[in-house]
């Protein structure tokens, strides 16, 4: 049986990555060697961080003086280098759910954290708009995509201190003004490359403006220097994302999984606005995110979620069970997830209407 592969992450890659991530595996470049067996300072190895490196800036249109670095971590490693690099007395937080809390969590061991607005109350059901940032910030740091809350940030806001943002499940789904940010970090193992491997934009001036020593593999300095190759990086996610960089282009870039994005949302979106058993969870339609698309089943059907979730499991679909903080669904839909992925998802919706 055909799976479809809603997995919220790790999550669906385009199968030309990983096929050509496995043929490296077993025999790179012809050099009867394993990937996994070589120097990342090999002379062949180069060329990939290189070529990853540019791809990035050109799929992004990232201005001169940002560096792009591939590390380990995470994306919550991100959440206390942001502020051990760039945050000296205080840093505006846009609190919209669970990673963004964690990266204020981490934010108050360095500084005064200000959260401007938050939708804790409503439990992360939208994105707070109409608040103050302050002036005196040293930067405003945004969720960009809520994975677990299924909200999204569709465009790049407007602040009066330059911004920092967590991109690890929206990065090339959309066009960005990297020009507003002074740094976007992300896990890759939502739209990218398996996990292992974070990806951070770095504006390089705004780096070593604090007065804090700060350790040498936590300084964003360090990887700027050493071109991501202080210490051994993750040779084969960063191999497996050259391959997405690859395929993004081919396809069209950031403007071409933008409007693939939107039309399985709009698709799956109508479908859980028309169907009598269910409702969508985001209680502003504007802040529906494209990639994370969570429903549940309405309130004079809840008993009927376990049924739907086996139903739909039985025809292929995978990983649609909703995060346990909101509950009932999510159909992840990533850059890679074919259209007809979420077709096969809504006959299962309308099927499931047919038979209650
Ligand atoms: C998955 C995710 C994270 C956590 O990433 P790790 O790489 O597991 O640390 C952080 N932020 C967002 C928005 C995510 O989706």
């Amino acid at each position: 049986m055909k799976k479809h592969n809603f997995n919220a992450g790790p999550s669906i890659l385009p199968r030309e990555v990983i096929e050509k991530t496995a043929q490296a595996i077993l025999d790179y470049n012809g050099s009867g060697l394993s990937l996994m067996e070589i120097s990342h300072r090999a002379k062949d190895f180069q060329p990939v961080v290189d070529e990853a490196v540019a791809l990035f800036k050109e799929l992004l249109n990232i201005p001169e003086g940002y560096s792009v670095l591939f590390l380990g971590g995470g994306a919550s490693l991100e959440f206390c280098m942001v502020p051990y690099n760039f945050l000296e007395k205080k840093a505006a937080y846009l609190n919209t759910g669970t990673w963004a809390k964690k990266a204020i969590k981490e934010a108050k061991a360095f500084g005064e954290v200000v959260e401007v607005a938050s939708s804790a109350a409503d439990n992360f059901t939208y994105i707070p708009k109409g608040y103050t940032v302050p002036a005196d910030a040293d930067y405003f740091h945004v969720t960009t995509n809520n994975t677990i809350y299924g909200t999204e940030l569709h465009e790049d806001l407007d602040s009066p201190v330059p911004m920092i943002a967590d991109m690890s499940s929206d990065i090339f789904s959309r066009p960005v003004d990297i020009s507003k940010y002074i740094c976007i970090y992300g896990g890759a193992q939502k739209n990218l490359a398996p996990a292992g491997v974070t990806f951070v934009i770095v504006k390089n001036d705004a780096v070593g403006k604090v007065s804090r020593y700060i350790p040498t593999m936590l300084n964003y300095q360090t990887h700027i220097d050493g071109g991501s190759m202080f210490n051994t990086p993750p040779v084969v996610p960063i191999y497996a994302a050259l391959q997405t960089l690859r395929w993004l282009k081919a396809q069209g870039g950031v403007e071409e999984m933008a409007r693939r994005a939107k039309e399985r949302a709009d698709m799956l979106y109508a479908e859980i606005d028309r169907n009598r058993l269910f409702r969508g969870t985001v209680t502003d339609k504007g802040d529906r995110s494209y990639m994370n698309i969570c429903f549940v089943m309405k309130d004079e059907y809840k008993d009927l979620e376990a049924d739907f979730l086996k139903f739909a499991t039985e025809r292929g679909m995978v990983g649609i069970k909703g995060h346990r903080s909101v509950g009932g669904f999510r159909a992840s839909c990533y850059n890679a997830l074919p259209k007809e992925s979420v077709q096969a998802l809504i006959g299962c919706m309308q099927e499931f209407e047919k038979a209650h």
